[in-house]
C-alpha cells in the first residue's frame, strides 16, 4: 500500500533500464511515461513490411561488464557450431549458456547474435578501408601526389602540433595532419553536425575517438597481423572506432527494449504509451508530481511519485518546472542544440557494386559506409542485411538506409516523403551504389534530437547542472536527458548509477555526471575496489 513510486519520463534504454533495476533491486514501484507508441527511443526497430529499420545502426558492445552482462541476461548469445563456448569480455570469461529455446521458436527468436563489424568510406567513387589502411590498395586509390601531401602534413603535425586544441580540427590535425583529415574525416563530420570543424568543440572529439590516431591504427593492424584479431567481445583494449564484433538482437536493436518492456510488465511495473509529460510540479527542493497529456485525447494527468527519472531533453524539461529555473540556467537550456536525423529505407533488387568471390558476385559484407562524397547530401548507408538477415523479409532484395543529418528547420526536412525518397534514389545512383530502376519499395523516417549538439551553449552546461542537481529526487539520465553523446551503454549506466544512488541514500550526483567522460576511471576504481 505504501511502497514508493518513481516516475519515470521516456521508455528508451535509459527510462527502461531505470525502471528494471528498481523493481529487481528495490521496493520502489516504477510508472514509465513514454510519449511514442514505442519501447527504445533512438533505439527502437522500426517494422515496414517485415523489413526492419535500425535507426542509426546500434552495436550492442561495452566496455562495462556491467552492461554486457545485463544484455546477455536479456537476450543470450545464439549459440550455434561456429559462435564461441565462452564469451570473454574486460575482466570476466562467462561460458556460453546452451540456449535453452529447445523447439520453441518464440525462446529461439529471443537472441543476441554475434556480428563481425565492417565499415568502409566511399570516397572518390571508390571504397577506403575504415580505419584506413596505409595499405597498398589504399595509396593506389589515393595516387601519388595526394599520398606524398598526406604523408608530408601528417610528419608536420607529429613534429609540430598546434599549441591551441580547442576545436574539433585542431583536434583532428593534430592526431591525423592536415590532409588526411581533409580527405577522410572533413566533409562526413560538416554532414553530421551541420557547421564547420572549427566551430565544434574538440571535446566532442576527445569524448568520441578518445585514443584514435594515426600511431593507433598501425598498431591496430599489427596487432590484428600477430594476433588474427581481438576475440573478446568488449575488447576493453580497442579503441571504440576500431571495434570488430559486436552483439546484436536477431530482430534489431527494439527487441531488446520491448523485451526489457515485457519483463517490467511482468515484474508488476506500468509503462503507459502516449503520454507526453509536460510539467514538474515542485515543493521546493523536491519533484512531487509530473502532469502528462494524453497525445491521443488530450486528456491530462497528474502522477505523484518519490523519485523521478528524467529521459526527456534537457532543452524541454527545463522549461517544464512550475517555478521558472534562473534566467541565467534557462539562457543555457534555450540555447542547446540538436542534430535531426532522415533515414531512407530502399528496398532494391541488386547493388551496382559486389563483392567478387570464388562463387561470384556476392552482396558487400559492410554494415555500414560512410559517405564522404562532398557532392552529395547522403551521410552514411546502412545494409541491414549484414546486421541482421532477420531484418529482412526477402532474403533475394537488399534492404538499405540512406541516412542524413539534419536540422528540423532545414528544406530536407520538410519535404514530402515522395520527395525524400527521389532524392536518396538519384544520390545513391550519382554515386554508382545502385540503378534507381532497381528500387521495389521505400519509407522515410524523420527521428528529432537524435544529437546533442556540443555548440550552442554547451560550454556553459555547468550552470543546468548545478541547479538541477539540487533537486534531490529527480535524476536527469540517458542521452537528451543529460546532453550527452552517450551510445546505449552509457545511458544505461546513467540509469543504473542512480538507482545505486537511491539505495545508499546518496545525495551528490556527480558520478552520474562523470559516466561516459570519465568512464575509464570508473573502469578502473570498480577494478581495485
Ligand atoms: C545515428 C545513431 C547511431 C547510434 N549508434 C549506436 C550504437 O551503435 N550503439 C549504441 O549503443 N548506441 C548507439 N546510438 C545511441 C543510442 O541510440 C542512444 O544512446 C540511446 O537510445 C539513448 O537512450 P535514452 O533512453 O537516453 O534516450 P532515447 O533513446 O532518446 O529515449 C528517450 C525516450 O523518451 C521519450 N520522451 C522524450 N520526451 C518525453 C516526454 N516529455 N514525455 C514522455 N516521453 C518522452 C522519447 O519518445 C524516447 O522514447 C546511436 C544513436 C544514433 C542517433
Amino acid at each position: 500500500m505504501n511502497k514508493k513510486r518513481a516516475i519515470i519520463i521516456g521508455a528508451g534504454p535509459a527510462g527502461l533500464t531505470a525502471g528494471y533495476e528498481l523493481l529487481t533491486r528495490t521496493g520502489i514501484q516504477p510508472i514509465v511515461l513514454e510519449k511514442s507508441e514505442y519501447m527504445g527511443g533512438i533505439s527502437r526497430t522500426v517494422n515496414y513490411k517485415g523489413n526492419r529499420i535500425d535507426i542509426g545502426g546500434h552495436r550492442f558492445f561495452s566496455k562495462s561488464d556491467r552492461v554486457m552482462e545485463w544484455w546477455l541476461q536479456m537476450l543470450p548469445l545464439l549459440s550455434s557450431e561456429d559462435s564461441p563456448t565462452a564469451i570473454k569480455y574486460h575482466r570476466m570469461e562467462r561460458a556460453i549458456k546452451p540456449s535453452k529455446s529447445g523447439s520453441d521458436p518464440v525462446a529461439a527468436d529471443r537472441v543476441m547474435l554475434l556480428r563481425a563489424r565492417k565499415s568502409r568510406i566511399y570516397y572518390l567513387r571508390r571504397f577506403f578501408d575504415y580505419p584506413i589502411s596505409l595499405t597498398k590498395d589504399t595509396l593506389l586509390k589515393l595516387g601519388l601526389w595526394r599520398t606524398f601531401k598526406i604523408g608530408v602534413s601528417y610528419i608536420r603535425s607529429a613534429l609540430f602540433p598546434l599549441q591551441r586544441e580547442e576545436t574539433l580540427e585542431q583536434f583532428f590535425i593534430n592526431r591525423f595532419g592536415r590532409e588526411l583529415y581533409g580527405t577522410f574525416f572533413k566533409s562526413y563530420t560538416e554532414k553530421v553536425w551541420g557547421v564547420p570543424c572549427t566551430q565544434i568543440s574538440a571535446e566532442w572529439g576527445a569524448q568520441r575517438i578518445k585514443g584514435l590516431s594515426v600511431w593507433a591504427t598501425l598498431m591496430h593492424a599489427i596487432r590484428k597481423i600477430f594476433k588474427g584479431g581481438n576475440r573478446d567481445i568488449g575488447q576493453k583494449d580497442t579503441q571504440t572506432s576500431l571495434i570488430e564484433q559486436f552483439l546484436y538482437p536477431k530482430f534489431g536493436p527494439g527487441q531488446m527494449w520491448e523485451e526489457v518492456a515485457r519483463r517490467i510488465s511482468e515484474m508488476g511495473g506500468e509503462i503507459r504509451t502516449g503520454w507526453s509529460v509536460d510539467r514538474l510540479v515542485t515543493d521546493g527542493w523536491r519533484v512531487v508530481e509530473v502532469e502528462a497529456t494524453c497525445t491521443k485525447t488530450g486528456r491530462k494527468e497528474k502522477f505523484k511519485g518519490d523519485y523521478f527519472f528524467s529521459t526527456a531533453p534537457v532543452k524541454e524539461i527545463m522549461r517544464s518546472f512550475d517555478t521558472e529555473p534562473p534566467k541565467n540556467v534557462l539562457e543555457v537550456s534555450d540555447g542547446l542544440i540538436y542534430r535531426d536525423f532522415i533515414t531512407v529505407g530502399l528496398l532494391v533488387r541488386s547493388l551496382l557494386i559486389n563483392d567478387k568471390t570464388s562463387q561470384g558476385k556476392q552482396l558487400i559484407s559492410d554494415n555500414w559506409i560512410y559517405i564522404q562524397e562532398p557532392d552529395v547530401q547522403l551521410g552514411r548507408l546502412q545494409i541491414f542485411n549484414n546486421w541482421s538477415p532477420f531484418m529482412v523479409a526477402d532474403q533475394g532484395t537488399v534492404w538499405l538506409g540512406l541516412e542524413y543529418f539534419c536540422n528540423e528547420s532545414d528544406e530536407i526536412w520538410k519535404l514530402s516523403d515522395e520527395r525524400m525518397v527521389e532524392l536518396a534514389k538519384q544520390e545513391l545512383s550519382k554515386i554508382g551504389i545502385i540503378d534507381s530502376a532497381e528500387v521495389i519499395d521505400s519509407t522515410v523516417i524523420r527521428m528529432e534530437k537524435t544529437y546533442p549538439a556540443y555548440f550552442g551553449t554547451y560550454e556553459r552546461f555547468a550552470e543546468i547542472r548545478t541547479y538541477i542537481d539540487r533537486y534531490e529526487n529527480l535524476f536527469l539520465v540517458g542521452r537528451n536527458g543529460m546532453h550527452r553523446y552517450n551510445n546505449q551503454d552509457h545511458s544505461m549506466l546513467t540509469a543504473m548509477m542512480a538507482v545505486d544512488n537511491i539505495i545508499a541514500g546518496k545525495k551528490d550526483k556527480a558520478e552520474l555526471w562523470e559516466v561516459n567522460t570519465e568512464m575509464d576511471y570508473h573502469e578502473e576504481k570498480e577494478h581495485s575496489k
